[in-house]
Parts: structure tokens; sequence; C-alpha cells
């Protein structure tokens, strides 16, 4: 199968996006949603698709969405810009198509929320108040869950896992490396942000020093054995890069124990000690921190959702999105946060203008880009089932080992086409 049918937005919105959710409503029912207002704090993949959506079904609801950024950068492609593949601006996309939609932008910082009033608290210093809540806000770093990598060690050893100025960073330092270094890239355990966003960084580096710094190595040490997309990924940098990537599981000395930002050192836990001239450190990861103010977080720092429709498991009338929550066997991606922000979105609409609940069905597709020409994904369709998330059988799978040259030169076209079109239906139009 390919992934391009999977992709389909048939798929996606045949039974949870779709249909005319504001027609031939009771005129009560329509002067009560007017009063109503959904605050969405976070203007990602998750957040703004959830604020557009919501006006698209419920156009008497008022929508307000918090983003500090005016412009927002996306980790997607941002691995293809460390390589030279991309530009900065084509990351960037602003909120101007958001606003056109009849949604209120606010740039500004959630910094605490009240469930119980319902109200939001701005670093503005202003307080909202709202009906249903969204959050968000994509993942916060565990600061120091790895000795020695706490904010200020991330100015020398940057994560560039929230794209922006640490990616800038990062590519810098990819620059000024003489030729003959070895760039260091420390993996995490899952569950993390994007399961195959380091190896895909790991070949769009390696793009670059092939280039032009062809005597430069990666090493990639792994707190895990297994790996998204591992066959294909392993194949693909041989076959590509030949030995400049080295990747270095769990259980053969992986996992890192402590970092040096300023020696650029890390130790494993079996006691290796590597030297770095370019040292990527992505930590492990939790919910954005206005989650866990708002109480929905558990004790693993990620955030409880029920299955049919993203609204948390602890608190009624909060909606959380995207990174932030427990969505297994969903990866942690921005397909799968653009997908829930449309389920929630016509949970939302429902509730709020009378109508009965959509059924929810999601989707994902991640692509990865290993050279210019070569290509590889992973897709699944997952439905709410007894208040589960499930992938629906056969309905995904990963790219064939065997795929040739043009499956390959196909599956990276279909990456570059996938972007544009995500960050369109989210931002750009
Ligand atoms: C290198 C890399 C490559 C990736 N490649 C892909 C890919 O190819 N395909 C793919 O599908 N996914 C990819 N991802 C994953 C994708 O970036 C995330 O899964 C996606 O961004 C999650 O969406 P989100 O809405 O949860 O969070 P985000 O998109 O990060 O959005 C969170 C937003 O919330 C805002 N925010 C946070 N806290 C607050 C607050 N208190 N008040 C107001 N605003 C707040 C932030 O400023 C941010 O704009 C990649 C990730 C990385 C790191």
């Amino acid at each position: 199968m390919t992934h391009s049918t999977l992709f389909s937005r048939r798929t996606l919105l045949g039974s949870a996006i779709t249909g005319a959710a504001t027609l031939a409503l009771p005129s009560f029912v329509h002067a009560q949603a007017g009063r109503a207002h959904v605050v969405v704090v976070g203007g990602g993949f998750g957040g703004a698709t959830a604020a557009r959506y919501l006006r698209q079904r419920a156009p008497q609801v008022r929508v307000t969405l918090i983003e500090p950024a005016e412009r927002f950068i996306t980790c997607p492609f941002s691995n293809l810009y460390l390589a030279g593949l991309r530009s900065w601006d084509s990351l960037g996309h602003g909120y101007d198509g958001l606003r056109q939609a009849g949604v209120d932008v606010v740039h500004a910082r959630a910094d605490d929320v009240d469930t119980a009033a319902r109200t939001l608290r701005l670093s503005s210093g202003q307080t909202l108040h709202y009906d249903r809540l969204v959050l968000s806000p994509g993942v916060d770093m565990r600061w120091n869950a790895i000795e020695g990598y706490g904010e200020a060690a991330a100015q020398t050893a940057p994560h560039a896992w929230k794209a922006g100025a640490q990616t800038q960073l990062l590519r810098q330092q990819m620059h000024a490396m003489a030729d003959g270094g070895c760039f260091v890239m420390v993996i995490p355990d899952n569950p993390f942000r994007c399961p195959p966003g380091p190896y895909e960084r790991a070949a769009m580096v390696a793009h670059y020093f092939q280039r032009h710094k062809p005597r430069s190595k990666i090493l990639l040490l792994d707190a895990k054995d297994n790996f998204s997309k591992q066959g294909l990924f392993l194949q693909a940098f041989k076959m590509l890069y030949g030995d400049m990537i080295e990747w270095v599981k769990q259980s053969d000395d992986g996992q890192v124990l402590r970092v040096d930002a300023k020696a650029l050192e890390v130790e494993t836990v079996f006691g290796t000690r590597h030297k770095a001239a370019v040292l990527n450190v992505i930590p492990p990861q939790k919910a954005g921190f206005i989650a866990e103010r708002a109480g929905v977080t558990d004790a693993s720092g990620w955030v409880p959702v029920k299955a049919e429709s993203f609204e948390s498991r602890q608190i009624a009338g909060v909606y959380v999105l995207g990174d932030a929550t427990i969505a297994a066997p969903m990866p942690k991606s921005g397909f799968a946060a653009n997908t829930q922000g449309k389920v929630a979105a016509a949970a939302i609409a429902a509730e709020l203008t009378g109508q009965p609940a959509p059924v929810a069905a999601y989707a994902n597709t991640c692509y990865s880009l290993i050279g210019p020409d070569h290509g590889i994904s992973v897709a699944g369709v997952y439905r709410a089932q007894a208040g589960k998330l499930t992938e629906v059988p056969d309905s995904g799978g990963v790219s064939p080992l065997e795929g040739n040259a043009a499956f390959r030169a196909a599956e990276a076209r279909y990456g570059a086409a996938w972007y544009a079109a995500i960050s369109a239906d989210i931002w750009d139009r």
C-alpha cells in the first residue's frame, strides 16, 4: 500500500471532521453557543489546527489562540535546514491566516490556569475566562534528568528539539566544526517527541558532512535498543554514508548518564567517555508546563486523555492535544497533533451546539528524509475503541525494505508535499 493512499483526506475527515455541524440548529442552541468562548493554548500543530477547525465547525463560537511567537518555526523539516536542504524562512509560519479565519490570536504566554474558576492568566497580566480550554503546549525538557544537562548546558550542547534559536545554534556549530570532528548525539528512551527524528537528523548531518567535511563522524548514543523505521534507517545510512554514522544501542553501552557541556564530553552508564566536536543532547521530555499547572498531567509527566475526543481524563472541559498527551500507539508527531486537533474541534463544536458527538478517526504518517532523493515513511490509522486508542489492523506500516531508488525518490517528494499541505491546512491559507 502506498502511503499517499493513507494520507487521503477522506480517511482523515470521513467520520469526524466533515459535515455541516452548524446547520439546522434550534435557535436557543445558537444563542447559547454565541456566548461560548474556547481558549486554545499553543499555536503549533495541535493548537492552531483546533482553533481553525473550531471556527469552521461552529462559527458562532468565540475562539482565542494564545501563542507567544509571532512566527511559528516547525520542527518538521528543521533537520533539512541543518543539511542545507531548506531555508530558515521556509520553516516559519505566521498567524494572519488564522486571524482571517476569525480566530482571535493573542501573542502571550499562558502562565497559570484555574480550572475551577475556568480562567487563564497570561504573561501580559490579562485574565481570560473560558468555557472550554484546549492545551497543545508541546514538550518541555526534563532538565538534569541526565546529570549535567540543565538549561545552561543547552547553550553549549544544544538539543535543537524545539525549533528556533537552538536549531540555528546547532547549525552554526556544525559549520564551525573542523573536518574530521565527531558529532555526538545523545538520544532518549521512549516516549519522546518525534521517534524517527534523531535518526533523520543523523542522516541530514551526514549529508552536510559528506559535502563539506567528509572525514567527520557521527556517533549516536541511544538509551534504547530499538527505534522507529530502524531497518530502513540502518540500511540507508550504510548505502548513502558508508561508515560515517555509528549507532550504539543501549545494551551496547549507548545510554548516557552524565554530560559535561563545557568540555563537550559525555559518560555512559558503563563509564565510557566520548569527546565531541559538536554535542547534540536530546534529553528526556514531559508535557509543556501549562499542562501541569492545569492539573491534567499524571505521575509520568504526560496527559491521559479520552480516546474519543482528547478531553482530559482528569478535568472536564479541558482538551489536550499533541505531544503533551499519552496517545500511544499514536506517535508524538505533527501529523498526529493535526488530526487530534480536528477531532477535538469537532467534539467541542458538537458539545457547544447540542449536536451528537462525532465518531473519532485519526491518522498519522511520518516521513523521514535520509538523502535528497531518499525518503521513507511509517503510517497508521487509529480509532477509539472501548475508551482506548487502537491502530486499525493493516491500515499502515513502513516503507518496504526492498524499495528501489524510484520508490525512495517518490517518498522524498511525498514528504515535501506533506509539509506544504499541512502548513497550508494549519497556518498558510
Ligand atoms: C527534529 C524534529 C523533526 C520532526 N519532524 C516531524 C515530521 O517530519 N513530521 C511530523 O509529523 N512531526 C515531526 N516532528 C514532531 C512535531 O514537531 C511535534 O510532534 C509537533 O510539533 C507537536 O505538536 P504540538 O501542538 O503538540 O506542539 P508544538 O507544535 O510544539 O506547539 C506547541 C506550541 O505551544 C506554545 N506554548 C507552549 N507553552 C505555552 C504556554 N504556556 N502559553 C502559550 N503558548 C505555549 C509553544 O510556543 C508552541 O508554539 C519533528 C520534531 C522534531 C524535534
